[in-house]
């Protein structure tokens, strides 16, 4: 232990005490004591000891009780910013949250993820610097990634990620850790989009939450009293590869065959449309290949729209084969909310009702009694939301607030693993 850390026990009711002045605004040093229940002399030595490292501001003087007026205490979230990104097949977004996860300066670009982590990271990096630079940033304590593929948390490492050529093991904490000298945590895209649900909302419905993103490819992100769990290795929830099918006709990109992915994802409703046209089953997607020269997901959600059978069929297909995977998850986890992410979902209604249908068919009634499924906002940078959340979390851990909070900033520590 270094001379300034602080003991585990101490940084954990530290942790609670920080937390309790972070959720409620201006608040009394009497308020703190009652509602974290702790002595009045061990809340003042942790209020002294976040005040010394800025993470609160003393406000407007209280009402007194006789004697001292005592000054409220506000949380600081402009103490520290942190940067995110949220990396999607061919999108990517940059943007700065404070210590409170108010997020700011929103940038998007086009990136193409197969180019490999050199390239990607270094338009992240450029991405990151130009905000830096126009923001007079002096104060980055963090980073936080999402990354559309398996994840080792611990190491922040992707793990033989799919559509990802080039990242398997590369090192994306290591490289953001020696560039910025601050602490970075790397995450998969879905996992974050489940955290950034949680904190859009924060409550007991979203606190058991399971997040399905149907995109390209397919996965879920779940939370269970507010926490994602992520399991051993960090990939709970990459349910884009169970098999639903005994079919050898389609292999998937994990090289396995019968993955749901394979058969209802983005990649799948594109190329079964191509078929159809082949096959001349679908007049609406012929006419706009006829057009466009290609067919697209975005194709397969018009043409439902617009009534074309095929695709109606399609988008049902797609409702019903999640919904028997997420009927399993719901008996298993009993959720009890239900998010629908991802470009598929841009199908909407129709989309829900087939998913709703099935996995309230399927799951035993007491699981579903008050189970609510919805889709989730289109582009409300949800992602970055859960970057910036995962960071908060992770930066206000005890066993890694004991490291960082006598210094008065987390730069330089490596970034904990658990
Ligand atoms: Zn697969």
């Amino acid at each position: 232990m270094s001379e300034s850390e602080i003991y585990l026990n101490d940084a954990k009711s530290l942790a609670l005490v920080i937390a309790a002045i972070r959720h409620s605004g201006q608040i009394s040093r009497s308020k703190v004591v009652s509602q974290t229940g702790f002595s009045r002399t061990l809340a003042t030595k942790h209020i002294n000891i976040a005040l010394r490292a800025g993470l609160l501001n003393e406000g407007e003087p209280g009402i007194s009780t006789g004697g001292r007026v005592p000054r409220l205490l506000d949380f600081n979230p402009s103490a520290g910013t942190f940067l995110i990104a949220q990396l999607g097949a061919s999108r990517l977004s940059v943007a700065i949250s404070d210590l409170s996860g108010r997020i700011s300066e929103i940038q998007e670009f086009n990136t193409e993820i197969s180019l490999g982590p050199d390239a990607v990271l270094a338009q992240v990096e450029e991405a990151f610097d130009v905000i830096i630079l126009k923001c007079k940033i002096n104060n980055v304590w963090g980073i936080g990634i999402g990354l559309p593929g398996p994840v080792e948390f611990a190491t922040g490492i992707p793990m033989s990620p799919p559509i990802m050529p080039g990242w398997d093991r590369y090192q994306v904490r290591k490289r953001l850790v020696d560039k910025y000298d601050v602490p970075v945590w790397v995450d998969n895209d879905v996992n974050l989009m489940a955290l950034g649900e949680h904190a859009k909302l924060p409550n007991e419905k979203s606190s058991e939450l399971i997040y399905i993103k149907i995109g390209s490819g397919v996965g879920a992100g779940i939370l269970t009293h507010g926490k994602l769990h992520r399991g051993a290795q960090g990939c709970a929830g990459d349910i884009g590869h169970i098999a639903i099918s005994d079919t050898l006709s389609v292999v998937c990109r994990c090289g396995n065959v019968g993955c749901l992915e394979s058969l209802v994802g983005g990649i799948a409703l594109a190329r079964d449309g191509l078929e159809a046209i082949v096959n001349g089953k679908s007049k609406y997607l012929a006419e706009r290949k006829k057009a466009n020269k290609t067919i697209s997901t975005r194709d397969v959600i018009e043409g439902a729209k617009s009534g074309d059978k095929w695709c109606v069929d399609a988008i049902n297909n797609v409702g019903n084969q999640i919904g028997r995977i997420l009927a399993m998850l719901v008996n298993f986890h009993n959720p009890s909310l239900i998010v629908i992410g991802g470009g598929v979902s841009a199908a909407g209604d129709q989309l829900l009702a087939a998913i709703r249908e099935t996995v309230f068919r399927r799951s035993l009634p007491l699981a579903t009694r008050d189970l609510e499924i919805r889709l989730g906002d289109a582009d409300d940078g949800v992602g970055l939301k859960g970057a910036a959340e995962m960071v908060i979390s992770e930066l206000f851990e005890p066993n890694f607030l004991k490291q960082w909070i006598n210094s008065g900033h987390p730069n330089g520590l490596l970034t904990h693993s658990r």
